[in-house]
């Protein structure tokens, strides 16, 4: 059985950057930039006032005051003496000759002269040309997630149109004869099917599609078809449940019907100790099991390392953990790596490390143990034991994004 630092090794070894694509950029957010982004001209790309004011032409104190404005837009065609001065605004080119910009808190106006009151030096209040960016400045990387800051960056650069790696499509199965859609009132023995919904809201805060998604029996035909359909529309195919070692248990059948090669089934973890990951030519194949939190826990670990992957990131997603003070003893099997659910807190000073405390409700089948958390603890394997005040990785769970 496959530790899980092996596990993820060999996804992210598979799974590829799916190649590039131009998107307009009112659909860029959340895309992954697939070439360097080069100033086209300077930014500011002209020499503007950063307030509202007076441009004067000296470091006098007393300005002749021209009759005309110089508002935002405005192209001005005058050259300021020494002793002149001309009103203008936020944003508005600078007149040739300007000394600096006084703000008009700064300053008296009577009889067409203007005073300052204020000792300005050279250039106060302009912002130059270039000043932010130079034309020819590589002023993003290949790589970057776009987020809204980085679309205004694009937008100011005149890029309306950005290159950037595809987004995976997604497949989604949920399998079991227990399972039945959404209810007020179960019957006895069924189970409402809320791997659906948590998988496909996963995917949602992703930013990615689902193309496809369908509830099936534990029944060999039905399972091997909705996956034929899955794996034409998708590029990653996720199941839940029908996994295990259970005669009921038919996907690796299913998988096996349809030319999926395994890579690897069972992890030496918990929860989703029988997790198994394959590929069907350029295409990925993820079996969870069907507990639930397995399931938050195998896409937050495992999928999202292939998605980033196949969308330009980084793909080893356990190298964002960071380190915390364990609230309490904690026993657990030496064999598997445990990911536990956890609060993690600062203490409001943020001087020390944050305190992770572990969800009383630790059963794989608990959701409420999920969804109280902010924090997967990661308890390795080897150990038996974690003490109390230990310094323990976690990793900090945000669900929006990738
Ligand atoms: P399995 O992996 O198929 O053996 O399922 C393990 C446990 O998860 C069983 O208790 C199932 O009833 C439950 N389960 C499986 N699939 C789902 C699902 N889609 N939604 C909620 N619970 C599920
Ligand atoms: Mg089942």
């Amino acid at each position: 059985m496959l530790k899980v630092s092996e596990a993820l090794e060999r996804i992210c070894k598979r799974a590829k950057p799916l190649g590039v694509t131009t998107v307009p950029l009112e659909g860029s957010l959340g895309h992954v930039l697939a070439e360097d982004i080069v100033a086209r001209f300077n930014l500011p790309n002209f020499n503007q006032s950063a307030v509202d004011g007076y441009a004067v032409g000296s470091e006098r104190f007393k300005f002749k005051l021209l009759d005309l404005e110089i508002k935002a837009g405005d192209v001005p065609n005058i050259t300021l003496n020494k002793d002149e001065a001309v009103r203008i605004f936020t944003g508005a080119i600078v007149p040739d000759g300007t000394y600096a910009v006084v703000p008009q808190e700064n300053v008296n106006v009577s009889d067409g002269y203007l005073e300052i009151n204020k000792v300005i030096s050279r250039n106060e209040n302009i912002r130059f040309e270039g000043e932010d960016i130079s034309k020819g400045d590589v002023v993003l990387e290949s790589g970057k997630i776009i987020t809204p800051p980085i679309v205004a960056l694009l937008a100011s650069m005149g890029y309306s149109l950005v290159k950037v790696y595809k987004k995976p499509r997604i497949a989604i199965i949920t399998t079991g004869n227990e399972l039945i859609s959404i209810r007020k009132d179960p019957p006895k023995g069924k189970v409402i099917d809320s791997n659906i919904y948590q998988m496909k809201a996963i995917v949602q805060a992703w930013g990615l599609n689902v193309v496809f998604s369908k509830r099936v029996p534990d029944d060999l035909d039905s399972i091997v078809l909705a996956l034929k359909d899955a794996f034409l529309e998708a590029d990653v195919v996720i199941t839940s449940g029908g996994i295990s070692i259970g005669e009921y248990d038919l996907i690796r059948e299913a998988l096996k019907a349809l030319g999926v090669r395994k890579d690897f089934w069972q992890v030496l973890q918990k929860p989703g100790k029988p997790l198994f990951f394959g590929v069907k030519g350029r295409k990925l194949f993820f079996g969870l099991p069907g507990n639930p939190v397995a399931v938050s826990i195998c896409m937050y670990i495992y999928v999202r390392a292939a998605v980033r992957k196949m969308m330009g990131l980084e793909c080893d997603v356990l190298d964002d953990f960071i380190y915390g003070i364990l609230s309490e003893d904690i026993n657990k099997s030496s064999k598997r790596l445990e990911f536990i659910r956890a609060i993690m807190r600062y203490p409001k000073d943020r001087k020390y490390l944050p305190v992770v405390k572990p969800i009383e409700k630790r059963g794989s089948h608990m959701l409420t143990s999920m969804a109280d958390a902010n924090a997967i603890l990661i308890a390795p394997e080897g150990i038996s034991f974690l003490e109390h005040c230990e310094e323990v990785k976690v990793l900090p769970v945000n669900w929006f994004g990738l």
